[in-house]
């Protein structure tokens, strides 16, 4: 069944009102759920991946489409394929029976009319969290038809200057939609509860240091400080950044250096946040997976 919102979409902040029956929106996606992979995925947090591994939906296409994009292939190039909601629950399920921690819904907001009445068919079956991966620009009436589907968000909060949003994902207004996004996030889920090792609800903020805006980062973190409860999220610092492709702009041809992400972590610990950090050798390309359809057709 074609959900109405489809026809004239306005589901997230960039309300691009495409006939989503005929054509795709800026994001990619039609009518249809397209996937690119569904698998365990070893290299979330620790308290995500657990030593099972994450069962990772990465759904194709994206509503931001950042210029420096680790995962090109399904954001921009929308490589995937169009699958059933009946196959997504099959899905979900399939990835409990292979000892999954957790189905980590990966950029899945441009699908939620559909995805929704699979969680909810699905929610009683599954004896773990169901966790939402996301840019976090999203709209919060839309993060509202999630409470009591989610146990876990995990949202990036990837620019703080309006100036670096509207250049490097002409999305000008991500920091504010961000920021509203997250509260929504922090008002569902509350502060985070650990079974053993792994985290059964909660949400983890993570922010992933850029090559030349180390004090874009500190000023976030700043921010969060002071307008946030830091006892009711946990911030994942990450290092990984890791340039793809010859970018237009030069000064994100590199990776971070070491000093830039010491200076931010050094400010999260001065800020007492509790969370993850990265060596700064984890950048590299190992955080992006196959996208080969594994797992995602019968
Ligand atoms: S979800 Fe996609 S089609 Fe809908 S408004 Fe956003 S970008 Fe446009």
């Amino acid at each position: 069944m074609i959900a109405p919102e489809l026809t004239q979409c306005i589901l997230c902040p960039r309300k691009c009102r495409a006939d989503r029956t005929k054509n795709k929106g800026f994001c990619g996606a039609g009518k249809q759920i397209r996937l690119a992979r569904a698998a365990l995925h070893f290299w979330e947090e620790p308290c995500i991946s657990g030593t099972n591994g994450s069962g990772a939906v990465f759904f194709s296409g994206c509503n931001l489409k950042c210029c420096f994009c680790q995962n090109a292939s399904i954001s921009s190039q929308n490589f995937g394929a169009v699958i059933t909601q009946n196959r997504l629950a099959e899905i979900f399920l399939e990835l409990q029976e292979q000892g999954a921690h957790n189905i980590n819904l990966v950029t899945a907001g441009h699908y939620l009319p559909q995805i929704i009445p699979v969680l909810e068919k699905t929610k009683p079956e599954l004896r773990i969290p169901v966790i939402y991966n996301t840019s976090s620009y999203e709209s919060v009436e839309n993060l509202k038809k999630l409470d009591g589907l989610i146990d876990i968000y995990l949202p990036d909060f990837k620019f703080f200057s309006s100036e670096t949003a509207k250049k490097y994902a002409n999305a000008p207004d991500y920091p504010e939609i961000a920021e509203k996004a997250i509260r929504e996030m922090l008002q569902q889920t509350g502060e985070p509860v650990f079974k053993e090792d792994l985290l059964k609800t909660g949400c983890i903020i993570r922010h992933l240091v850029m090559p030349g805006h180390r004090q874009e980062s500190i000023r976030l973190l700043h921010y969060l400080a002071e307008n946030l409860n830091r006892g009711q999220f946990l911030l994942s610092l990450m290092a990984q950044y890791t340039p793809m492709q010859n970018s237009v702009y030069p000064e994100l041809n590199r990776r971070i250096t070491k000093m830039e992400y010491q200076s931010v972590l050094r400010t999260a610990q001065e800020l007492n946040f509790s969370g993850y950090s990265q060596d700064k050798s984890s950048s590299n390309y190992e955080y992006t997976p196959d996208f080969n359809l594994e797992g995602v057709l019968r």
